[in-house]
């Protein structure tokens, strides 16, 4: 008999709410906690966690979805799931090595909210808005619209860029959640991109299903399906984000054709351990999504208390490997700091470790640094380690 078990989100902490209500996912959007009043009516909070919510407003905006909150430790601030998404203090500690665009996103920028960087593939930033917040965003920058850059995506003149290179043949939709757009501003974007012959290939990145699974309507995975081939990355990082409604929603965009990744960035205090890791990626496979990418977190600023190192991950990696099948193995992998695009993280690219630092090559054969030192201000936190 398998050990593994989903486990609803409803009602949870709003018994009140009619089924229905529930499940739309407008109320969910509605509905979220966003303040610390609503935080505090329903968890203990640490004295970490009330100072972060009161500073939240001037960097990344708190916003969590019923459904999501829902998964919340009432009492642990050690909680992996609330770690993610309710902010704490040491959000405002910048060390040295932090920056606001770790991954060099704005430099590789040909027009506003396209970012080309690899020969044949580009980003495109089509909204700056998300479900809910994760307190690592690497474009917290852009993200919710309360940090200290704007996102002034042209989808005019990035549909005119992309007309004008050939090269280009991959497009992955990202922001933000491309999810939040409604069925019909998302088909226009995909209509648009069919009508370029050269892009065979479009990606969706997108932590919807795991936050607000009620999105993943049957009418969304109709329209989906009529621009295929359309993958989707998704972004679960523990394995209890995976409940029922969950698991039904990806089902449903497997049903609709859509190959479906998962994209988990290692985080201190969530899920840096094997056991944890190998829960999520079994899990994964039960829900039809092949484990992807394991993402070493990036050097957003204030994120030091959520960072591991890297030789950390490659020791989880090395307990991984072997010891379940190939296909709930994703591939680890750091962004070189500042835009040296995604480097795997094994002994072919990593080329020296001196001192505190990891030294690192992409596929260009560019050299990037990674600091080793121990992430600073996690000490004292009493931050169960999951
Ligand atoms: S869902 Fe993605 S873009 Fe949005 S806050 Fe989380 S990591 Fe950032």
């Amino acid at each position: 008999m398998s050990r593994i078990t989903f486990i609803p989100s409803a009602p949870g902490r709003w018994p009140e709410i009619a089924p229905e209500q529930w499940q739309d996912w407008t109320w969910q959007l509605k509905n979220r906690v966003s303040s610390l009043a609503d935080l505090e009516k329903h968890l203990k909070l640490a004295p970490e966690e009330r100072a972060g919510a009161l500073l939240t407003g001037s960097k990344l905006a708190t916003a969590i979805t019923p459904h999501y909150f829902n998964l919340i430790d009432a009492e642990d601030p050690g909680c992996p799931i609330r770690r993610q998404v309710v902010p704490r203090l040491e959000e405002s500690s910048y060390a040295p090595e932090e920056m606001s665009d770790p991954c060099g996103e704005d430099g590789a920028m040909p027009v506003p909210g396209l970012v080309h960087r690899y020969p044949d593939r580009v980003l495109f930033l089509v909204t700056d808005r998300c479900a809910s917040y994760c307190r690592y965003c690497t474009r917290s920058r852009v993200v919710s619209g309360v940090g200290e850059q704007d996102l002034e995506t042209d989808f005019e003149e990035a549909y005119r860029y992309l007309e004008a290179h050939e090269e280009v043949r991959d497009v992955l939709l990202s922001g933000g959640d491309p999810l939040l757009f409604s069925d019909r501003k998302l088909e226009g974007i995909l209509r648009r991109l069919r009508s370029i012959p050269h892009i065979e290939f479009i990606r969706i990145g997108s932590r919807v299903p795991i936050f607000l699974p009620q999105r993943i309507t049957p009418e969304f995975c109709a329209m989906i399906r009529k621009y295929h081939p359309v993958w989707m990355s998704i972004h679960c990082n523990h394995p209890r984000e995976l409940t029922l409604e969950v698991k039904e929603a990806l089902g449903r965009l497997a049903d609709a054709g859509i190959p479906l990744g998962n994209q988990a960035v290692l985080l201190r205090g969530v899920n840096n351990h094997p056991d944890v890791l190998k829960e999520l990626f079994h899990k994964l496979l039960m829900c039809r999504v092949r484990p992807y990418y394991l993402y070493q977190c990036d050097l957003i600023q204030g994120s030091a208390h959520l960072r591991t190192t890297i030789q950390e991950g490659l020791e989880i990696m090395d307990k991984l490997r072997g010891h379940t099948t190939g296909y709930a193995i994703p591939q680890y992998v750091v962004d070189g700091p500042g835009g040296g695009g995604k480097i795997p993280l094994n002994p072919d690219y990593i080329v020296a470790r001196t001192g505190d630092r990891l030294v690192l090559r992409n596929y260009r054969g560019d050299i990037y640094e990674y600091p080793e030192a121990s992430p600073q201000g996690v000490e004292g936190l009493g931050i169960k380690e999951s």
